[in-house]
């Protein structure tokens, strides 16, 4: 008997296909049964139960949706699944993963893939990756490594992963720590052992209406002009703010009072826009400044991209209000390697 794997199919470019002759308008038509159908030899590395859970474009996923596929991946640890992968599309894959991540709190992998190329296209790379996933999900080593990303043969954390291409095959980076397996001639090889932050826990019962927690970027010039037009709205909207700010953290000294302000009501988190490596927290002293941002009552991200960062803040609103002190404990926790 193969392992038991359950696939969960959300849609994208993995399952999108076209009516027009020349393979244009790709959109998302495929169930998760054809989707396995297509993979050559899965059926000899794993016993699968696959299942459409959505037929959506990725960027049209949201934040319920990821809860209730989670529970659904729960579910299927509990009937018996050896490990569950996930295809969406790539356009938020990050994002998915990590939101899963954050509450996937068995020692079984789950695993996110999709496709940079529609199934009727030459070469297209979604029968690997799925294949890819499998094989993770199947693999002894992935336990107790929370969620993964499997993409082009390599094997990603969900907390670091981002796309970084808008077309190639090999879309996906995990910058700084790079990824941590790889799955050559079908072995699933890890270079580090395993080992995970502990997952949040789902609260009980439903808080009315899901956490706002918008991502604000700053730009050269930026004079807090959103910033201010939040504060201007009335805060009762909103749980959270996170600033993509310059370099390891920064806003301009006219953006860092709005912060300052903002801070003072709400929590206000500050990542860095650049793709890669950390904010700062003691090295620059001037107004809008890491140092400066962090006494105004900001906290930092710490390695986590902008789009984790809001993800994170908005997995601690789910709670209820979350004070300063609890989110950056949680931001000094889960921020860093
Ligand atoms: N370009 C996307 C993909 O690769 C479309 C989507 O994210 O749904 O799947």
């Amino acid at each position: 008997m193969r392992p038991p794997v359950a696939i969960g199919a959300l849609g994208g470019t993995i399952a999108s296909t076209s009516s027009a002759t020349d393979g244009t308008e790709i959109v998302p038509t495929l169930t998760a049964q054809r989707l396995a159908a297509a993979v050559p030899g899965l059926a000899e590395i794993a016993t699968v139960r696959a299942e459409t859970l959505a037929q959506l474009p990725s960027p049209s996923l949201d934040e319920p949706t990821v809860m209730r596929t989670l529970a659904w991946a729960q579910a299927a640890v509990d009937d018996g699944a050896h490990g569950v992968v996930i295809t969406q599309g790539t356009d938020t894959l990050e994002e998915s993963a990590y939101l899963l991540d954050l509450f996937w709190d068995r020692p079984e992998p789950l695993v996110v893939t999709g496709a940079m190329r529609s199934p009727q296209a030459a070469g297209a790379d979604g029968p690997a990756n799925l294949l890819t996933a499998v094989r993770c999900a199947v693999a002894e080593g992935s336990r107790e490594r929370g969620v993964l990303v499997a993409f082009d043969d390599e094997l990603h954390q969900a907390r670091w992963v981002a796309k970084t291409d808008s077309m190639s095959t090999s879309a996906f980076r995990s910058a700084v720590f790079g990824p941590i397996g790889r799955c050559v001639e079908g072995e699933v090889v890890y270079g580090v052992p395993p080992g995970r932050v502990p997952a949040l826990r789902v609260p009980p019962g439903q808080r009315a209406g899901d956490p706002r927690v918008p991502l604000v970027a700053t730009y050269l010039g930026d004079d807090g002009y959103v910033l201010e037009a939040l504060l201007a709205g009335g805060l009762d909207r909103i749980d959270g703010v996170v600033i993509a700010g310059f370099g390891a953290g920064h806003v301009s000294a006219r953006m860092a009072d709005a912060v300052g302000r903002l801070a003072g009501e709400l929590p206000v988190v500050f990542a860095s826009r650049t793709g890669s490596g950390p904010t700062g927290r003691a090295m620059y002293g001037y107004p809008g400044s890491e140092i400066d941002l962090l006494a105004r009552g900001a906290v930092g991200a710490g390695w986590l991209s902008p789009v984790k960062a809001r993800l994170l803040l908005w997995a601690l609103a789910l709670r209820g209000p979350v004070g300063p002190a609890d989110v950056a404990a949680e931001f000094e926790l889960r921020g860093r390697p």
